[in-house]
């Protein structure tokens, strides 16, 4: 019993303070990007930006896994390859990702972790971006990682996650997500948001911001918890002031509030809203960057989050799997259009995905919006 009870503690252990150090890497960078806007920001080839952060991030993320799971082979599916660093022109960039982990991982004390006896070396560093090579798949263990999820809305001093999940056998069995912007109560939030729409001119000054949280759920424990950020030279120490959240109590769907993208890019924006309209919504949606939107339905700040990407795009699984255990864990539902569980045992991306991705706060709402998408699709243009 006890073993079984303990099943995935130490690694749960670990993934929270990585993505605690990860988060404060963000907020440093994001402080300089904001104040000072020297730090780099380049566009990958489809056009997403990516910063030192991303790269930073990746990096302490795989050296600290890589550090502590000795003994274990470490599979890391990751978002960052070092195409871009590894370029000959990219020195300098590759020197401030390089400065940047190592002023992370000497803050690993403060975490409970030991940090390297030395620093760590250009060749080290990129070794430990290149390890987050894994394709995942169905058997065995691998890490999951969006080392910034919501890169626009960090380089905008707006809302951003760090995605930490564990897979094994093709099952989501562990996630962390941090929010360093997305404040323990709502109530800043909604003040936060308000100041941002009165002032509209971007990047935002990262001072409005309190501390952010970071959220994790083991599955099947039936709980998903919050700790607030620390700051300063304060210790991170369990429980660390860990709250337990759960989502919304809404399941009528008009008292809903559901969770929009930010960037219309990737999503079928035309769909979701018909189908917002033909549910009678009354409220204002919650405009978001990231992952975030999942943060916000496991604690009751949304009820719906849904999903439809633009045709020909394929959902990769660093995007949703932190997230998606975490709305589990606190009581909240989450399938493809068809009402499938996400399947996230076919490597990188959420293959056989049914049309788009429904996250809701409970069952009963779950299905009423299951039953809306099946009335609205054949009169939408998808
Ligand atoms: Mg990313």
């Amino acid at each position: 019993m006890m073993e079984e009870k303990d099943k995935y503690g130490k690694e749960l252990d670990l993934a929270v303070r990585i993505v605690h150090m990860a988060c404060s890497l963000c907020q440093k960078v994001q402080q300089r990007l904001v104040s000072t806007a020297s730090e780099q920001v380049l566009a990958k080839d489809d056009d997403s930006p990516v910063t030192i952060a991303d790269w930073g991030v990746q990096a302490t993320v795989s050296w600290l896994l890589s550090e502590f799971l000795e003994g274990q082979n470490v599979s890391i599916v990751a978002e960052e390859d070092v195409q871009t660093l590894s370029k000959s022109d990219a020195a300098n960039l590759l020197a401030a990702v390089v400065n940047t982990v190592n002023e992370c991982l000497a803050e690993a004390p403060k975490y409970g972790l030991q940090c390297p006896k030395k620093a760590l070396g250009t060749s080290k560093i990129l070794e430990a971006i290149s390890l987050c090579n894994s394709n995942g798949g169905p058997t065995g263990r691998h890490w999951v990682l969006d080392p910034i999820d919501g890169t626009l809305g960090f380089v905008r001093g707006d809302q951003y996650a760090v995605a930490l999940a564990l897979i094994e056998e093709g099952k989501l069995v562990l996630g962390v997500l941090g929010c360093p912007n997305y404040p323990m109560e709502k109530e800043l939030l909604n003040y936060n948001h308000q100041r941002l729409q009165t002032v509209p001119t971007s990047p935002t000054p990262s001072d409005i911001w309190e501390k952010g949280c970071v959220m994790y759920a083991k599955r099947g424990s039936g709980q998903a918890w919050m700790q607030p950020l620390i700051h300063g030279d304060t210790k991170f120490e369990w429980p660390n002031s860990a709250r337990l959240i759960q989502v919304s109590p809404v399941d009528d769907p008009s008292l809903a509030t559901f969770c929009e993208p930010v960037e219309k890019a990737n999503s079928n924006q035309l769909f979701t809203a018909g189908l917002a309209n033909s549910m009678g919504i009354k409220k204002q949606p919650m405009r978001v960057h990231s992952m975030v939107k999942y943060a916000a339905i496991a604690r009751g700040d949304a009820e719906v989050f849904i999903k439809f990407a633009r045709s020909g795009y394929k959902e990769k699984i660093w995007d949703h799997a932190a997230g998606v255990v975490i709305v589990e864990e606190a009581g909240g539902v989450v399938t493809d259009a068809g009402g499938i569980p996400l399947d996230f045992s076919r490597g990188l991306y959420l293959e056989g995905l049914d049309r788009g991705i429904i996250a809701c706060s409970g069952p009963t709402l779950h299905n009423k919006i299951i039953g809306a998408v099946y009335a609205s699709w054949d009169s939408s243009n998808l």
